[in-house]
């Protein structure tokens, strides 16, 4: 047998080879991004008709929405008022007529001439007592020998129609498929196939283009997509193999006196994940080469005690740490706890007067004095500063350190690579540093693979023992209190009232500011008013929003925190970070408005202490989505679960963001549908890669990666 194709051979020939492809079509093909037969063969198909079982005209029901394949018999124009115009096509089935209409659509006077066949899909109305559809979706037929006609992506402005691009697909197939073509060679290796009952490439590329049966579509889609996740799962476990192997990073001493001292410390047990991660983490910093991991955990899973522990394994070794944090005032609490944790623990002091000194934690943000920031900076590069803890401000020019051995991100998703990137550049003295992103916003597991995969991942899913779990409460009632109020909003108000009875402290969230016209939303400014005069009037209530100086910010917060106020009305801005463990009620109005992932970090801002504490959403939904992401928060706590609801009903666009920036290749795997797949291609990955680090037995995984990988990416990867 012949030598078969690669997929890279595809690349090599230029869609103008095609019939019927000239200067200009290949033109509109470009423009469609098409180039090449990989491009074109990779254009998957939108839909299907399965002509067996078409409806016919007199069949459809009216108001309901039907796919058709008619032939258009005439078609016309009218001008309208204005500027508008009018297509008016008559088309039948052969039995029947019916006419569509499309308003300002000129370009369907071309592309409906008499003769055509097109298939049309909207909803059937009669008009004058005659069928019609109203500016209806419409594709053209160009090859319909099969059963099943595949309906194609298609551009108007560029000319493309789902027609021609079957043709041409049709061409692309017999030239390359079997019996006419070679067949394309299958670079995953049989046993993986045949383990994972995946269909064969030739098979499926035939069968996502031109199906014998609608049952072929499945597990054509299934190979297809797993070939895209397994490119990216390759590429991705080799970029991790490849720092390992190229990066020099610093061997850490596990077995330091402060680590010890501070585990001695602390009043209470680590959770098991505590314990886990810390070991992962313990792993990967005696490794010869930098760590890059990602710790996952829900709010006050205990994070910061995990990235506590790394960073005194650094300090243990005669190194610095750092922890960047998004905000200043995030910074600002990360360097109060963290000094509070660490008080008291001393640290070698050689070549001065006493044989220890203080260990010495700094905070650097934009918001230190000249003079602080001077000493601070002095100490990073001397070396006697041990711990820095800031915002941006620690990536800014003029930063530098004596040996910097771990580097801590606390992400909340607000950095990119980049800013991760440049903060574990700042020194290479020793070797690169270290470096662990923590973040509150589980994301799931197989999202994760993805979005994170060049990352290892631990995982905090245990919450410390003694936290009550909040109760969710789902009140529907206008989200911004107008009208009557309801008997259920009003046992809410008094149960806020009893809890600030006792001593306890509320906080009312609301989606804006203040009142505006566009929106009928809660706004913080109004509600204060309201509560003020009406629900909680006697309280002490505090007003905490956006438009205020970062001073007046600090001072309602700090009230807060010294219980001289008893409700908090706030806008988001409390979502991040605000820890008073005595506020035990969380009331979220308008909460429809939020997504899962803001409830869930919204909610966490109570549940920190010991008292049972309790989260009220207020509002009406109008939509089964809406309904659906609300009774999720009232059914679980579990921020993890969470994250997979949220996936299924918002799709992957929301987690992947930057991060999805050049992962383009994905064009028919998604993460949501494909949860099964992304775990085997990433095993099947690891599998290949254990085995054949530089794929030299498997070169054409490599010469595919190489198609999607830029030259001095894949040069990275592959040459040893
Ligand atoms: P996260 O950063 O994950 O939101 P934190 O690290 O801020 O959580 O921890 C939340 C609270 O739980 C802190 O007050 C911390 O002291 C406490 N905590 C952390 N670990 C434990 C533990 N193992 N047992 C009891 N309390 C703990
Ligand atoms: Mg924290």
């Amino acid at each position: 047998m012949a030598e078969g194709l690669r997929w890279a051979d595809l690349a090599g020939i230029d869609v103008q080879r095609l019939h019927g492809v000239g200067e200009k079509r290949r033109a509109s093909l470009e423009s469609a991004g098409i180039t090449n037969l990989l491009d074109l063969l990779t254009h998957y198909p939108r839909r299907y008709l399965d002509r067996s079982r078409e409806a016919r005209i007199s069949e459809l029901v009216e108001g309901e929405e039907a796919s058709i394949l008619v032939t258009v018999v005439s078609t016309s124009v009218r001008q309208l008022r204005g500027r508008r115009v009018m297509v008016t096509s008559r088309v039948t089935d052969g039995e029947s007529n019916l006419t569509l209409t499309f308003f300002n659509q000129r370009f369907r006077e071309k592309q409906l001439v008499a003769g055509r066949e097109a298939i049309v899909f909207g909803k059937l109305e009669y008009f004058r007592g005659s069928r019609q559809m109203s500016n209806p979706i419409v594709d053209l037929v160009g090859d319909k020998t099969g059963r099943i006609v595949a309906v194609y992506p298609q551009s108007e402005k560029a000319g493309l129609h789902t027609g021609d691009l079957a043709t041409w697909m049709g061409e692309a197939l017999r030239r390359t498929l079997p019996p006419t073509g070679r067949g394309l060679v299958d670079p995953i290796p049989e046993w993986v196939l045949d383990r994972i009952d995946l269909a064969d490439r030739n098979f499926a590329l035939a069968n996502i283009h031109q199906p014998e049966e609608m049952a072929a579509v499945a597990p054509a889609r299934r190979r297809l997509a797993f070939d895209e996740l397994f490119r990216l799962q390759m590429a991705l476990v080799l970029r991790k193999r490849a720092l390992a192997r190229t990066e020099v990073g610093i061997e850490h001493r596990l077995d330091g006196p402060l680590f010890e001292a501070f585990r001695a410390s602390l009043p209470f047990d680590l959770t098991g994940a505590q314990r886990g991660a810390i070991a992962e983490i313990d792993d990967d910093l005696a490794k010869p080469y930098p760590m890059h991991r990602l710790l996952q955990g829900d709010v006050g899973a205990g994070k910061t005690l995990v990235a506590v522990a790394a960073m005194l394994r650094a300090v243990d070794g005669g190194h610095q740490a750092a922890l960047m944090a998004p905000t200043e005032v995030l910074a600002e609490q990360h360097a109060a706890g963290i000094r509070r944790l660490l008080g008291g623990l001393e640290v070698e002091a050689p070549g001065s007067l006493l044989p220890t000194r203080p260990l010495s934690v700094e905070l650097l943000t934009n918001r230190a004095t000249t003079a602080d920031r001077k000493r601070i900076l002095h100490g990073l590069i001397g070396g006697t500063v041990d711990i820095v803890i800031g915002t941006h401000a620690l990536i800014q020019d003029g930063v530098g350190f004596s040996s910097l051995g771990v580097v801590v991100i606390d992400e909340q998703h607000r950095f990119g690579v980049e800013q991760r990137a440049a903060l574990r550049d700042q020194s290479y003295g020793d070797g690169i540093p270290d470096t662990l992103v923590m973040t509150a916003t589980p994301i799931p597991r197989t999202a994760a693979m993805t979005v994170y995969g060049d990352l290892d991942v631990s995982v905090l899913d245990e919450l410390p023992p003694g936290r009550t779990p909040i109760v969710t409460k789902w009140v529907e009632a206008p989200g911004n209190l107008e009208g009557q109020p309801s008997m259920e909003l009003s046992m809410m108000w008094a149960e806020v009232r009893e809890q600030i009875a006792e001593g306890r402290q509320a906080y009312v969230v609301t989606p804006l500011i203040e009142g505006s016209d566009k929106m009928e939303a809660a706004s913080a400014e109004e509600v204060y008013e309201a509560l003020r005069s009406d629900e909680l009037s006697g309280l002490r209530i505090g007003l905490l929003h956006g438009k205020l100086s970062s001073v007046e910010k600090e001072e309602i917060m700090e009230s807060f925190r010294r219980r001289t106020l008893d409700v908090l009305v706030a806008t988001t801005v409390i979502e991040v970070g605000v820890d008073v463990p005595n506020a035990t009620v969380m009331i979220i109005l308008d909460a429809a408005r939020f997504g899962i992932a803001q409830l869930h970090q919204l909610r966490g801002r109570v549940g920190r202490g010991e008292h049972a504490s309790t989260c009220w959403l207020v509002g009406e939904t109008t939509t089964d989505d809406g309904a659906a992401r609300l009774q999720a928060l009232v059914d679980s706590t579990d921020g993890f679960e969470l994250a997979e609801v949220d996936l299924d009903l918002r799709g992957e666009g929301t987690i992947l963001g930057e991060r999805q920036k050049g992962r383009n290749d994905l064009k028919l795997a998604s993460l949501r549908r494909d949860r099964e797949l992304v775990a085997i291609a990433r095993a099947v990955a690891v599998t290949i890669a254990d085995d054949d680090p530089f794929l030299r037995e498997h070169p054409e995984i490599a010469s595919e990666l190489e198609l999607f990988l830029d030259e001095a990416d894949a040069e990275f990867l592959l040459k040893g």
